[in-house]
């Protein structure tokens, strides 16, 4: 860039102050600062670049890429200049009616400002922009998006197309995940097999990653891809001109399967492994830390990515390691010995020691997952990346490393009601991304300043294409590309709402696949004075919601939701949102089946868990029962307690059956109780025990299991279940077990 005009515009605009006319040009993400000129507009139908233009311009593509009509006959000019008086990554953009200026210290600044342009463009001729005056730079240094590629490969055209989105929003990190158990994704000259053999595995197509089963035995291995080093240079060049830095992530010493089904020998055991064909049955071998020669296999590994990636941080995972096969390792067991430690977790510490020297030989600074810092001696050199929670943050920065929040901010994660969303896990609204705020409000000083900044987490095990990958992206990326640049005072949930239909327009033209999971009515049946209600809600409200209670499909003619409607008895709900576009939500749908117990007063011993219900524990017996997804609202969840259900029937009631629901799934520590028992009493003091039994079965299936008690002769007011939690979890011994319970039905 050349350095030729040296004018601060900055300055000038101070002097003359800002009065925000609230006009709302729907940017995003919003800057900080801007006001308007009613009235003004800058038309053109070509544009001529003066000044300090970057090598690559978008405004300059555009141009190239709009062909000249012989209609075209204003010709503008739009004014780059160099002020060494803007913040890093900043600019301020100036709109006149004949016009534009541009002024930044970087080309960064530039091309941000460029995108603010592109943002700002009406219709109407090649460049229609409102007048205005904009000083604007990030919040965070840090503005970044992750992508898995390992559990499934999208190739080059989708990453290019990601790196395009990620420029757009001003974000300027693509953390690129590439080497995990399913999958090796870049070549290294050296060790050829890492992609002849880690880039492939068992074509599993149609089934979930979760039930993918391991590689037989001759079975050809078709489902894969990876990147050469020409793509890699060829992907790095592009983000580069974006301004977008891209940081490879290389998994050690867990998460490495791939890489060792190709190089089983710097496993502990030696192997063979099969490839995984997704997560079941996958083995989970880690590299032999013990072993003098993995660290030679991985200083060339990482020297060949080191001059592939000129990022500041290389990444080498570190997470969730599976430290008991080091145990069984006698050259691990040596290891340790020599060393004089007691605990394999001081293992991975070595382990990482050695590579941060090894990347420090490079030039380079190690980051890794929060799991990295246990063991209190990782240098404040290396960077953390967050994924566990805010307490982590804490113990980071305080520490003295560099940190990025991820925690929340997986878009792998249910952005909408689990019944109309793609299946995946966990809930993360896009109210949530957009108000969380990353800095936790007890940081000194020093530890905010060792906030590098925030990033998105695109896991792909349940995001198998490309299409799905927009859907978990957008928009939920909006908000995120606002916390990382927006100050928090000038965010605005209403105001970044507002802006939201003129993006997703925008999204539309592109032919991106964005979720309107927002926009969806959700179903929830709420007692109100001793009447069950059903109410619907959008995250967004947006058009009418119109509503049946037969089970029929909701046209333009079923009656428009105004407030609870009180239900009398069996109902099957449907609730579907019209828009004014003439478009139309999905459709939400609740059976409500009442038993005698539904509606009733109950108490409980132990609260179900705050994110499990612990709001709205009349889920319990509101006629509504649990679907396949444990998190769909109508479960609740109790971590570690006993369930202990004391219902009122509120007279003496003839009763000839219970039934109720549980739910298991042992990978996400949700496990069937161990005794069930049913008591009743008159009088709510005095009981008598009329069942027990041992629960459901636990015969390694996952979703609902279902008990049902009869009686004989059983006539009583009140009614207690008790559920006995498992309560210490059987592999992790500082966790506790979940019960997951819905409905209890009652039958006369
Ligand atoms: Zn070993």
């Amino acid at each position: 860039m050349k350095k030729t005009v040296v004018i601060s515009a900055l300055l000038t605009l101070l002097i003359q102050g800002f009065t925000a006319r609230g006009q709302n040009y729907h940017l995003l993400p919003e800057p900080n600062y801007m006001t308007t000129k009613e009235g003004v507009y800058f038309v053109a139908d070509r544009v001529e670049l003066f000044g300090d233009v970057p090598e690559f311009s978008v405004i300059n593509e555009l141009q190239k890429a709009t062909p000249k009509k012989k209609t075209d006959k204003r010709t503008r000019r739009i004014m780059y200049i160099f002020d060494k008086f803007v913040l890093d990554e900043g600019y301020w953009l100036s709109v006149e009616d004949t016009l534009v200026t541009i002024g930044s210290a970087t080309t960064s600044g530039f091309l941000y400002a460029e995108q603010t342009i592109m943002q700002l463009r009406q219709e109407g001729a090649f460049m229609k922009l409102p007048g205005l005056e904009i000083i604007d730079s990030p919040r965070f240094g840090w503005r970044g998006m992750h992508l898995d590629e390992s559990r499934h490969f999208m190739g080059k055209e989708f990453v290019l197309k990601y790196i395009d989105w990620l420029f757009s929003l001003k974000m300027n990190v693509l953390h690129w995940h590439l080497t995990d158990a399913p999958g090796w994704r870049i070549e290294i000259k050296k060790y050829p097999k890492l992609t002849e053999v880690g880039a492939w595995r068992p074509d599993r197509s149609g089934l979930s990653f979760m039930e993918a089963d391991t590689a037989k035995a001759g079975e050809a291995m078709t489902y894969g891809g990876y990147y050469t080093q020409k793509d890699i240079k060829e992907i790095v060049r592009y983000a580069a001109e974006r301004n977008i830095t891209i940081i490879p992530e290389i998994e050690m010493p867990g998460h490495t399967t791939a890489a060792l089904v190709a190089y089983p020998e710097y496993s502990c055991t030696g192997g063979p492994f099969p490839m995984p064909g997704g997560a079941k049955n996958s083995p989970y071998p880690n590299f032999c830390v013990g072993n003098e020669d993995t660290y030679v296999f991985l200083a060339d590994i990482l020297s060949e990515i080191a001059e592939l990636f000129p990022s500041e941080y290389i990444h080498i995972g570190g997470d969730e390691v599976e430290r008991s096969q080091w145990s069984r390792c006698s050259k691990c067991q040596k290891l340790k010995g020599d060393l004089k430690i007691e605990d394999d977790s001081k293992l991975q510490v070595y382990f990482t020691e050695r590579i941060e020297e090894i990347l420090a030989g490079m030039g380079r600074k190690l980051m890794g997952w929060d799991e990295i810092m246990e063991g209190e001696t990782l240098t404040p050199s290396a960077g953390v990346m967050v994924w566990r929670g805010e307490d982590l943050v804490k113990r980071a920065t305080s520490a003295g490393h560099q940190v990025v929040v991820t925690h929340n901010y997986y878009f792998d994660l249910y952005q909408g009601s689990p019944a109309l969303e793609p299946k995946t896990y966990g809930y993360l609204p896009l109210e949530r991304v957009y108000t969380y705020e990353p800095v936790p409000a007890s940081s000194t000083d020093m530890e905010r300043a060792n906030i590098r900044g925030v990033q998105g987490c695109l896991w792909t095990e349940m995001i198998p294409d490309k299409p799905k990958a927009e859907y978990m992206l957008f928009p939920r990326i909006l908000a995120l590309a606002e916390v990382g640049w927006t100050q928090p005072e000038k965010k605005d949930w209403k105001r970044f709402v507002s802006s939201l239909p003129r993006y997703l327009k925008r999204l539309d033209e592109q032919q991106i696949n964005y979720a309107t999971s927002i926009f969806d009515p959700e179903v929830k049946l709420v007692p109100e004075g001793g009447v069950m209600t059903c109410q619907f809600s959008q995250q967004i409200p947006q058009g009418d919601i119109r509503y049946t209670l037969d089970g029929n499909e909701p046209g333009s003619g079923s009656p428009v939701y105004t407030g609870p409607v009180r239900l009398r008895g069996k109902a099957e709900i449907r609730a579907k949102a019209f828009y004014a576009s003439g478009k139309e939500s999905k459709t939400s749908a609740a059976s409500y089946q009442p038993t005698l117990s539904t509606g009733k007063q109950f108490s409980l011993k132990n609260q179900p868990a705050k994110q499990y219900n612990g709001d709205r524990p009349w889920i319990l017996n509101d006629g509504v029962k649990g679907s396949v997804s444990f998190n769909d609202g109508n479960w609740c969840g109790f971590y570690g307690d006993d369930v202990e259900f004391t219902l009122d029937l509120g007279e003496k009631q003839d009763i000839k059956s219970l039934r109720t629901n549980f739910y298991a799934q042992e990978r996400s520590w949700i496990y069937l109780p161990e005794a069930i028992m049913v008591e009743k009493s008159d009088d709510g003091e005095n009981w008598t025990t009329i069942a027990s039994n041992p629960g459901p079965a636990a015969d390694g299936t996952e979703g609902i299991k279902t008990i049902n008690l009869v009686f004989e002769g059983v006539k009583t007011r009140f009614l207690r279940v008790k559920a006995r939690n498992k309560g210490q979890h059987p592999v992790y011994p500082d966790g506790k077990c979940w019960i997951f319970m819905d409905e209890i039905e009652l039958n006369q």
